[in-house]
């Protein structure tokens, strides 16, 4: 097979990897990829907003299939693009991916199909709307803006002020572009969050192994959002009660609401979740792999994705039997001074060498005459498996300590045994 794989992070650098590790895999593109990347995969110049254009791209290489990362293409439609053009994808239309692009289609959908989820306390159409909605709101409030709005777009918070001032950046100063001109308030849930990801052909799907990330920039979960700074792979995140609970309350009625809807989803679907004192419910809906927790599960992986991923193409996963390595996985991102604000970047990267214990995925960076820079933000992700979390956190730390880049910062209480505990609810105003 020739893959082609979109995208240029993390996630689409852990993607090739473990695409090359297939003997049935011949060739792999990743467009547009990055510096790293290339060392792996043939990098080609793309726009990922530009889905036609992707579309001719596949046609030219004359790729066997596509895996598309990021949520962009998704809502744009880069699926309905591909299939009106024959060409295999692993990517729901944008129809589907509705179910990311606008959080009042999700909950509503939810809601429609009785798919356990925060409650709601207003759709607002408008900033004087949502102002006067405030006087009417339990505490903590989620205010969600309805479209993609790189994982800033979500507040949740104890504070009137907070909250009006997110409103007004929304709404009224359109920060968010047209993703905030229309804004959700919802119930603000406790308990431990999980990340449930499904890879699914319409028909049948498969659960990849459970996961959580770190989303807040410092250790002890302080400090602001980020686009996650680290994530675990452990079954001991998921019993097999909570898994069976997750299966028949959200998964089924998520997969049968979609067929009821009309909707065919094939794909990845990921289920962010917090597990409540009542039970799972669905904090939002991702129509693709999450980044950083690919970069983890993958590290577990055993068996060939090349060969899942055209089963899902083909519409053949009932047939296909994954294998994972029991244990554990962690990732850590190496970050750039000043994200998850404005980054400083190109700094030159020191100490990037294959390792034994794992692995190194490029983020942001790029190449210049055999040294590498950095690019954006997220820059590195170590990545490594283990038999428990704290080995696997152990030797991503390893990892990272042979590395250096100026104002390099990276959270150092992934899988530790107290985060794991505190990994969510703080700092998310209660
Ligand atoms: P989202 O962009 O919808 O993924 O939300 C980003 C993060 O906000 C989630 O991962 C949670 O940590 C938090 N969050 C979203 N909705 C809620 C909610 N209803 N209650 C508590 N936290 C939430």
């Amino acid at each position: 097979m020739k893959i082609l794989v979109i995208g240029g992070g993390g996630r689409e650098h852990a993607i090739v990897w473990k695409l090359r590790q297939s003997p049935n895999v011949e060739h792999i593109w990743c467009a547009p990829g990055n510096g790293g990347i290339a060392e792996d995969a043939e990098c080609v110049m793309c726009d990922v907003k530009d889905v036609k254009a992707l579309a001719t791209l596949a046609e030219h290489l004359h790729a066997d299939l596509t895996v598309v990362g990021p949520e962009v293409p998704l809502v744009l439609g880069i699926a309905d693009e591909f299939s009106s053009r024959g060409l295999l994808i692993v990517a729901p239309v944008a129809k589907a991916a509705q179910l990311e692009g606008s959080k009042i289609f999700a909950k509503q959908f939810m809601q429609r199909h009785n798919v356990p989820t925060a409650a709601v306390y207003q759709i607002c159409e408008s900033a004087l709307d949502a102002y006067t909605a405030l006087c009417d709101v339990d505490w903590p409030l989620v205010i969600k803006a309805d479209g993609l709005a790189a994982g800033k777009g979500v507040l949740v918070t104890s504070s009137p002020d907070e909250a009006t001032d997110f409103i007004d950046r929304a709404m009224d100063k359109h920060e968010f572009e047209s993703a905030g001109n229309r804004v959700l308030f919802e119930e603000g849930l406790r308990g431990q969050e999980l990340s449930y990801i499904i890879l699914t052909d319409r028909n049948h799907w498969m659960p990849l192994a459970p996961s959580r990330d770190f989303k807040r920039a410092f250790d002890g979960d302080k400090g602001p959002n980020t686009g996650g700074m680290g994530a675990i792979s452990d079954d001991a995140l998921l019993s097999a009660e909570l898994d069976r609970r997750i299966r028949e309350e959200i998964v089924e009625p998520t997969i049968r609401g979609l067929a009821a809807d009309g909707i065919p989803y094939q794909g990845f679907l990921y289920f962010g979740l917090m597990l409540t004192a009542e039970g799972p419910k669905v904090l939002e809906f991702n129509c693709r792999l999450g980044d950083p927790e690919t970069e983890a599960i993958v590290m577990r992986m055993d068996f060939d994705l090349a060969l899942a991923l055209k089963a899902c193409a083909d519409g053949e996963l009932k047939s296909f039997e994954p294998k994972w390595k029991p244990g554990a996985s962690a990732c850590v991102v190496m970050a750039s001074e000043g994200y998850p604000g404005t980054p400083k970047i190109d700094r030159r990267i020191d100490g990037l060498s294959r390792s034994e214990t794992g692995m190194v995925f490029h983020a942001g960076t790029i190449r210049k005459s055999s040294i590498y820079y950095t690019c954006s933000g997220r820059v590195l992700i170590a990545a490594s498996a283990g038999l428990t979390v704290g080995q696997a956190a152990g030797n991503c730390y390893d990892i990272v300590s042979g590395i250096q880049f100026e104002g390099c910062h990276f959270r150092r209480d992934v899988g530790q045994r107290s985060t794991l505990r505190a990994a969510t609810g703080s700092g998310r105003g209660e």
